[in-house]
């Protein structure tokens, strides 16, 4: 895996293709199971593709600059598209919702989307899990309207505690003494248990893994480190700048006393770690050295409504053409239980012996969430 490199190059105008859709067969009214018998549970809702960081991993400057063109407003699915998506996705067995992005709270009148989601119930009429991943930058205005709105957690990036590393990081010279105003506002509102992600990249900010450690111990917020990934095409991504989790566990735990927890639910994506003396836990994300798709059950739909069956996929499936096509409920069903019961993907798994979608440009973080 140590000379895998994603060289920086230039998407201007360059969309993912479309997956095909499978051939039409009524769904049988059970929730259906990929080919590796995993379930459908999570749905990751992108927002928008725009983002106010541009944050040299995920949406580094050079491609996405001013005359990068981000998808005209036409082409996003409406609220009313995502919230009867939604609603599809949870007659199949979706009981979690994100919205995410981009950076999602760029999104006009997005608590009315939050609002009308907060309405959709389970088949046996219970309210959905409904989460938000943000970078935090707007936080601090809008968690009130966001948990009046029906919002109950959020989870709020964050790669650096040290203000220079953080500005540097997200490129727009953003001040992390805003990011962690916003992160107290979803705190005093109740937009809880608050999770901070921490993308580690060696060599950038493994240096500050320590400090976020100290700095959030003790707050009832869950950090959560990830492994840098190689997602997409632009972020000239290299082996040599993830640092593995089971180092910086070492690194954690020449500081603190930490014991492993079991974990919550599965298909959960990361292994939890409290502090022995109670003061909280951790978690760690091993997306690239532990890959953990055998219990996948999560489904992603894009801004613009293509449904991708993982982070690593090259290609979505035109769920808008059907949803503005005058597709009834029962064809809506069908397909994404067709989509989904076709699924056999394992990308992670696969890394290092053959790149996941191989030839094929795989799709960028920002434009189907992370
Ligand atoms: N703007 C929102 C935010 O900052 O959380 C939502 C979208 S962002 C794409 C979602 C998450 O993906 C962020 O935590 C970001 O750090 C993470 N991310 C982006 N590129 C990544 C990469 N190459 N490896 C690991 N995580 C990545």
């Amino acid at each position: 895996m140590g000379e895998q490199v994603i060289p920086i190059h230039d998407l201007r105008g360059r969309l993912a293709p479309s997956a095909p859709m499978p051939p039409e067969a009524a769904w049988d009214g059970r929730p259906p199971l990929d080919r590796r018998g995993r379930p459908l549970h999570d749905l990751r809702i992108s927002v928008t593709d725009r983002c106010n960081f541009r944050c040299s991993y995920c949406m580094p400057k050079e491609v996405f600059d001013k005359t990068h063109a981000f998808l005209p407003h036409s082409e996003l699915l409406s609220f009313e598209e995502i919230t009867r998506a939604a609603r599809a996705f949870v007659a199949l067995g979706v009981r979690k919702l994100r919205l995410t992005g981009g950076e999602p709270l760029l999104r006009k009148n997005l608590e009315r989307l939050i609002e009308m989601l907060a309405g959709l119930r389970t088949p046996d009429g219970q309210p959905l899990d409904i989460t938000l991943t943000t970078n935090g930058s707007l936080l601090a205005r809008k968690a009130r309207a966001l948990k009046d709105a029906g919002l109950q957690r959020v989870t709020v990036s964050l790669d650096a505690i040290d203000d220079a590393v953080f500005r540097r990081m997200n490129d727009v010279d953003f001040p992390v003494a805003d990011v962690l105003q916003g992160i107290e506002q979803a705190q005093a509102v109740g937009l809880a248990p608050l999770k901070v992600n921490m993308v580690v990249k060696r060599g950038t900010n493994d240096h500050e893994a320590l400090p976020m450690a100290r700095h959030f111990r003790g707050s009832g917020i869950v950090l959560r480190f990830i492994e840098y990934m190689d997602v997409g095409a632009t972020n000239g991504w290299r082996m040599d700048e993830v640092l593995p989790s089971a180092h910086l566990l070492q690194r954690l735990q020449q500081v603190f006393a930490l014991e492993p927890l079991q974990p919550l639910v599965a298909g959960e994506t990361a292994e939890r770690w409290r502090y022995a003396d109670g003061s909280g836990e951790i978690g760690l994300i091993s997306s690239v050295t532990q890959a953990f798709c055998g219990d996948c059950n999560r489904a992603r739909l894009s801004t613009e409504g293509r449904l991708f069956l993982c982070l690593f996929a090259a290609a979505g499936h035109d769920l808008r053409a059907l949803l503005r096509g005058g597709a009834s409920d029962a064809q809506l069903h069908a397909a994404i239980a067709g989509i989904w019961g076709r699924r056999a993907d394992r990308y992670s798994e696969l890394r290092g012996s053959a790149q996941p979608a191989a030839g094929a440009r795989r799709v960028e973080m920002h434009y189907i969430g992370g």
